[in-house]
């Protein structure tokens, strides 16, 4: 049994999946038999209610070169950047010495439109292949782990910041203690640290047992971003539900007693508490939801097949990668994946070793089903492929449940 990583106290384990490759390390055939794996599984812990993994893959396996992931790749995310930046600038950014940090600012999506408007900035990103896009789009960008050294350093050469953003990534940070102490050492005393997470309500209510892979160390909800902070003097201020990575929240904190405490924060906190999400029951129940998921979709895929059927993937995503190891498949079930990225393009997906192809062959192709790894995406995915449903296609989802569908409301 593990301990929980915010409070010490041992953690309920309530779902593994087993032996699972690195979700956004896609390799060539030349990787296939040395390729690394470790266990996934998630836990629930009692004393501070964090959900979390309970066996962590080393951050310098995740984050790499080898790293595949491009947040710019997706018109819906470049939107919600805009959208996020703008809320930003308004709100925390109020002079034109204004300084703002971002924590794994990738390949610059959201601080390019800070540095479009020359307001101060610096993006702190571990993996230099992304950090480099950045820099060619004008983000200034420092090839490091958010820690209390960098959070030192970029103090001496840049000086306190108004804003510390992090979008999809302090989730990803397994020592969330010391992302709270370089924030605490960071933050201007009036100053706002912002982060984006997928919302523990929402990956329980849909079953999105997907949105656990080996990067995901927490999967916050308010209860549990509050216990986490507060113990380092950072207040939760804020809270706004977003509609992107299937059901994200916004946190605004702040240094305790700097700013006041919107009514919403208490009106999460009491609807987390109706929701059982300070219950471990209610996290078994998700188990035995996914695992029903995992054994549906195997059995339809399979009985598809039997009948001569042509299935492919659609979306090669970091979260396809739990659902296609979870259940099992193989490129007997899937012929490929369509991905748009040319990065993940002639590559292979983590342990099953599908193909990745390009989206035109999807185009030309004319699949039977094609199963739906980007769900979250569902709303801009539907209106572009209107052509594969109107010549006879069909979308294989698994998230609320599995069905084949004609259409997909995000
Ligand atoms: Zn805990």
């Amino acid at each position: 049994m593990s301990n929980c990583l915010v409070c010490d106290h041992p953690i309920d384990s309530f779902l593994s999946f087993g032996n699972m490759p690195i979700a956004n390390h896609l390799p060539m055939p030349k990787h296939f038999r040395n390729e690394f794996r470790a266990e996934l599984a998630v836990g629930f812990c009692p004393g501070c209610y964090m959900v979390q993994l309970t066996n962590l893959v080393e951050q310098e396996h995740l984050y790499n070169d080898e790293y595949a992931f491009f947040s710019g790749s997706s018109k819906g995310m470049s939107k919600h950047f805009q959208e996020f930046a703008e809320f930003i600038m308004q709100h925390y950014l109020p002079t034109d010495d204004s300084f703002v940090v971002e924590v794994g600012s990738n390949d610059g999506i959201l601080l390019q439109h800070m540095a479009k408007r020359n307001i101060k900035h610096l993006g702190i990103e571990p993996s230099a292949n992304v950090a480099n896009i950045a820099t060619k789009r004008g983000v200034e960008s420092l090839v490091e782990f958010f820690n209390v050294t960098t959070a030192e350093k970029v103090k001496q050469t840049h000086g306190q910041a108004d804003a510390i953003l992090g979008a999809n990534v302090i989730c990803h940070i397994p020592d969330i203690h010391s992302v709270a102490k370089s924030v605490k050492a960071l933050l201007k005393p009036n100053g706002v640290f912002v982060f984006e997470a997928p919302y523990i309500a929402n990956t329980i209510r849909k079953t999105a047992f997907d949105q656990i892979y080996d990067e995901h160390a927490f999967f916050f909800g308010v209860h549990s971003v509050v216990n986490c902070f507060s113990r380092h003097g950072l207040e939760l201020v804020d809270v706004m539900e977003r509609n992107v990575h299937g059901g994200s929240m916004r946190y605004v904190l702040a240094h305790k007693g700097a700013h006041e405490v919107t009514s919403k924060v208490k009106q999460l906190l009491v609807l987390e508490d109706h929701l059982g999400l300070l219950k471990i029951e209610t996290y078994q129940d998700f188990a035995k939801s996914a695992e029903k998921s995992r054994d549906q979709l195997k059995q339809l895929i399979t009985g598809l097949r039997e009948q001569g059927k042509k299935i492919v993937g659609y979306a090669a995503t970091a979260k396809s990668a739990t659902v296609i190891n979870y259940c099992g498949l193989t490129p007997e079930h899937i012929k490929y994946i369509s991905d748009t990225t040319p990065a993940k393009q002639g590559r292979y997906s983590p342990g099953a070793h599908i193909p990745i192809k390009p989206y035109e062959i999807f185009k030309q192709d004319k699949p039977d089903y094609a199963i739906l790894f980007a769900w979250n995406h569902a709303d801009e995915i539907m209106a572009k492929e209107k052509n594969f449903i109107k010549r006879g296609g069909k979308w294989i989802v698994f998230v609320p449940e599995v069905a084949i569908v004609e259409n997909v409301k995000q």
